[in-house]
């Protein structure tokens, strides 16, 4: 039997972190990415130009492809729909990405099944808008259905002017109005389930996730103080969710942890930054774990190798020169692990991460923040 040849669509940092989990496995990758410059592109010898949102390119792209998979969940499921019908392996099908592109979409599946989410509504006039907050009270969450990423397309609303004002917005961009309570939690939570068209499934640990401004920054894995229970809950939920939409590849459910009760934030059909901890803190990184799922293969050990691992996101700031910076961060701390994407730098963008793995989280997290705010300029000591 030959290796499978997978096609992953999209040239972001989660295509290029599959390339080296391919390389050990011996499978065969090729990209269709933006530019030769996208950070999987740099990296992935068979890179495919052209749009995910190109029809004719998807297709020329698909025929030398035994299975697809995704950088990121933008590509319309009609044209999904296409490439299967030529014989092709998209994994995660397009029956289950609708619900990682559609919040409204995903909202109603989840809510008929019984999981666990924020009250919530489909907005269309001011008096659904009046209804709604007269249920949940103010400030209220709205949401756009579709397009948002990195907490764009989010808005915490104290006030029913701001909310008609948004209402609008989100209108004229021409997506659907998701309305959800503002969830009083204590702190995010992550599960990640890799699932294979088998139906075999493994579980990672939960993890805490924490975001500046709507963005991932630090990830704990396993999330501190959460009782055996309630991670059991969430590994459930997630299990549950990847079988329910038939879901191949990684998953991975946000969650919000009140104090009280958990409940679904949105779902990612892929590798997920919250995973990024396993690459150097688990048996079986996710991205790794992605491949095995996605070609059907038995699934990696998910089991942590420490008992904490801390991952901090580089996210761009006044980077200097980043060959020195590395230089103090290696000498400093040899169990640093530092990985970066080959990005160019913007202010508040993903450029890298670092991880570190051990037993004692404190000391753990001062050495991983002093790494992550050394490498992007925020001290210089
Ligand atoms: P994105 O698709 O941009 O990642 P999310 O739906 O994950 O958007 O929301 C981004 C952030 O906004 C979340 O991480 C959370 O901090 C906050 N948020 C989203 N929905 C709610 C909600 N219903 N209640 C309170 N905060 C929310």
């Amino acid at each position: 039997m030959s290796a499978p040849r997978i096609g992953v669509i999209g040239g972001g940092q989660l295509a290029r972190m599959m390339q080296p989990a391919a390389v050990n496995l011996g499978l065969h990758l090729r990209v269709l990415a933006q530019s030769p410059t996208d950070s999987a592109a740099q990296v992935i010898p068979d890179t495919v130009i052209g749009a995910h949102d190109d029809l004719e390119a998807l297709k020329r792209f698909a025929a030398e492809c035994d299975i697809i998979t995704f950088d990121h969940e933008h590509v319309p499921t009609e044209y999904l729909a296409e490439l299967q019908a030529m014989g092709v392996a998209v994994r995660p099908g397009p029956h289950a990405l609708q619900y990682a592109q559609d919040k409204l979409k995903m909202r109603h599946v989840l809510t008929q099944a019984g999981v666990p989410c924020p009250q919530w509504a489909q907005l269309h006039t001011p008096e659904d808008l009046d209804a709604f907050a007269e249920k949940v009270g103010w400030p209220l969450v709205l949401k756009t259905a579709r397009g948002g990423y990195d907490g764009k397309g989010v808005w915490v609303i104290d006030n029913r002017d701001h909310a008609l004002e948004v209402m609008e917005r989100i209108v004229e961009s021409g997506t659907e109005i998701l309305a959800e309570e503002c969830v009083p939690f204590i702190r995010e939570l992550a599960a990640q389930v890799a699932r294979s068209p088998h139906g075999q499934c493994v579980a990672y640990p939960v993890v805490q996730s924490t975001q500046t401004h709507g963005i991932c920054h630090e990830v704990i894995s396993p999330c501190p103080d959460l009782d055996d229970v309630r991670a059991a809950q969430a590994q459930e939920i997630a299990l549950s969710i990847a079988q329910l939409l038939d879901v191949t590849g990684m998953l991975a459910v946000e969650l919000f942890d009140t104090g009280d009760r958990i409940v679904v934030n949105e779902l990612a059909m892929r590798p997920h930054n919250s995973g990024h901890w396993s690459m150097d803190g688990a048996v079986t990184s996710q991205f790794e774990n992605h491949l095995r799922a996605i070609a059907d293969y038995p699934l990696g050990s998910p089991a942590p190798k420490a008992p904490v691992t801390i991952m901090v996101n580089l996210l761009g700031g006044d980077l200097g020169d980043l060959h020195s910076a590395f230089r103090h961060v290696m000498a400093r701390d040899p169990q640093i692990k530092v990985h970066l994407y080959g990005k160019d730098v913007k202010p508040g963008r993903k450029i890298g991460h670092v991880n570190l793995l051990g037993d004692n989280l404190s000391d753990l997290r001062e050495r991983a923040w002093h790494a992550a705010n050394y490498l992007t300029g925020v001290i210089d000591e």
